[in-house]
């Protein structure tokens, strides 16, 4: 299986604007890495405002026939690229673990549950369904449809460069408007691989677009009027600025933020179980995931039976080139992050928390100038320290000891972000309790990493979220489609004369 032409064919990483690789206007690009070796890879363009301007006026002269196609016909063109991403699926994966990192297993999760959302998109014609009163008054029927917006945009984080993609286009192409995508400089190549794969499922030009770049290109989505709605996914001070400039510009708008996800303990908790948990969901895709469990809050007296346990499974992480099938931990993005990362280790010492197991300096043999850390573990981390409430992104795992179930869920609750949150427990009691109480978007009992299924939709609450509607799902239908009320009556059934009042139910 190979890479299709168009996308081996350039050195450099372009758009694709109106139904092709497009090298775009503007002269500025940068590097994607490759984490692992720490080489430079290729370079990718960044947008101009020119090159956003022409795929806008690229997706406005596509849309409109897209809008009237019936939903069936629209679902087969999705039917069709849900085959090819089906087949390309491990050449996604490696894609994304050659620019992100993460391990090619854990991309090929990715690739899978992005598709999930592309098969969701497929039953359009029963999710646009609209609703029907019949004699809503006499002789009147009332009913309600979905209308799409025209053209939107998405605007994606590095971390899953295909599956947060995928929680938006898939719906928004369904619902019949034409999508922008702007994907992370960082790893923008699956972007086009997704865009040839459209091309080939027969998708009219113009209506899956690829602008890369930076804060130019979002900036000219942000404010270009004919974009009508803006979905975004990455860290919260861009969230809040996507969400308040796309209001100012009159869009719709959802954004999604950072997260700091707290894993709840109980003593009651099958130990084995929760251990792997921690692991799995602290350390996996290095800790660069928004629903990776940064704080574990271990309750009682679990603490002292978790902590060497936790501490001798961070030591014992097989880290390595993400291309290496038994890998549980990969590199960091770029070496910026990887800094970043370890200065926060030096802050939770300095802070005064308990350093367990120190990731800092980890070198994986063979590759030198990787971009890697090892698991870091800290205990005894306490509300104030800046390890505690800032989104670290990376395999930090900060241990929170409390007396009890009381005072869990109060530190979750005092957090700013509300991304998902876990219970670790065989209390039914207790965990009724905590799903109903607790302040964030999505909880997992006994489930480390609660990503809803496609069907179910996606979204935090407090700083993890601004905007109401949730991603995919029926709130990502709802999001992408205007309601309209329509009220008929015939001309037998209409009474005489002018009406002054308001109308009632007669
Ligand atoms: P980021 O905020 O740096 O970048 C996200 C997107 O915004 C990228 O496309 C980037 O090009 C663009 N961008 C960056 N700076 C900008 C600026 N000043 N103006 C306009 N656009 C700008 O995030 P990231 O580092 O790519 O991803 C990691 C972050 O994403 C973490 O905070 C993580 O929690 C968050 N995330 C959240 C979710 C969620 O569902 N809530 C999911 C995945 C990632």
């Amino acid at each position: 299986m190979g890479a299709p032409e168009a996308f081996t064919q350039t050195a450099d990483i372009g758009h694709w604007i109106a139904g092709a690789v497009h090298p775009g206007s503007g002269t500025r690009t940068q590097t994607v890495w490759n984490p692992a070796t720490g080489a430079a890879a290729r370079q990718v363009r960044l947008a101009s405002v020119d090159d956003v301007n022409a795929a806008v006026a690229a997706a406005r002269a596509a849309q409109p026939a897209w809008g009237e196609m019936p939903p069936i016909r629209r679902a087969r063109i999705l039917n069709a690229f849900l085959a090819l991403l089906n087949q390309h699926k491990d050449l996604l994966a490696a894609m994304i673990t050659a620019e992100h990192g993460k391990v090619f297993t854990d991309a090929q999760g990715e690739v899978s549950r992005g598709i999930d959302i592309v098969e969701f998109a497929c039953g359009i014609p029963q999710l646009l369904k609209g609703d029907y009163t019949d004699q809503v008054s006499t002789g009147i029927d009332n009913w309600t449809l979905r209308q799409p917006l025209g053209v939107v945009a998405g605007i994606t984080p590095f971390n899953f460069p295909c599956m947060v993609p995928c929680w938006m286009f898939p719906v928004a192409l369904a619902c019949g408007n034409a999508f922008i995508l702007k994907p992370s400089e960082r790893d923008p190549s699956p972007s086009l691989l997704m865009a040839e794969l459209f091309r080939q499922a027969g998708l009219p030009d113009g209506l899956f677009s690829v602008v890369q770049g930076d804060k130019v290109a979002v900036d000219a989505l942000l404010t270009h009027p004919d974009v009508k709605a803006l979905s975004f996914v990455g860290s919260t001070p861009i969230a809040q600025y996507i969400y308040e400039t796309g209001a100012h510009h009159g869009k719709r708008v959802q954004a999604l933020g950072g997260a700091k996800n707290h894993m709840v303990v109980m003593p009651d908790a099958d130990l084995d179980q929760a251990v792997d948990a921690l692991i799995g969901s602290a350390y996996g895709s290095a800790g660069e995931r928004c629903m990776a469990i940064s704080v574990a809050v271990l309750v009682g007296d679990i603490a002292d039976r978790i902590v060497p346990r936790l501490a001798e499974r961070a030591r014992a992480l097989k880290i390595k080139n993400g291309m290496e099938l038994d890998a549980e931990m990969g590199p960091i993005v770029t070496r910026e992050a990887r800094d970043r990362i370890e200065g926060y280790v030096g802050i939770g010492v300095e802070e005064g928390a308990t350093l367990v197991v120190d990731g800092r300096g980890h070198r994986v043999a063979g590759l030198p100038g990787g971009f890697f850390t090892g698991g870091t573990l800290f205990d005894h981390v306490s509300p104030a320290m800046r390890i505690y409430r800032e989104e670290i992104f990376g395999p930090v795992l900060a241990c929170v000891r409390v007396p009890d179930f009381a005072a869990a869920l109060q530190l979750v609750n005092d957090h700013e972000f509300g991304n998902g949150v876990a219970l670790f427990t065989s209390d039914g009691g207790v965990a009724r309790e905590f799903a109903r109480r607790v302040q964030a978007g999505m909880v997992g009992i006994n489930v480390p990493i609660p990503v809803p299924m496609a069907w179910h939709g996606f979204g935090g609450w407090k700083k993890s979220l601004f905007g109401d509607m949730h991603a995919y799902g029926e709130e990502g239908v709802r999001f992408y489609t205007k309601q309209k009320s329509v009220m008929q009556r015939w001309p037998a059934s209409i009474a005489k004369g002018a009406e002054f009042v308001m109308p009632t139910a007669k």
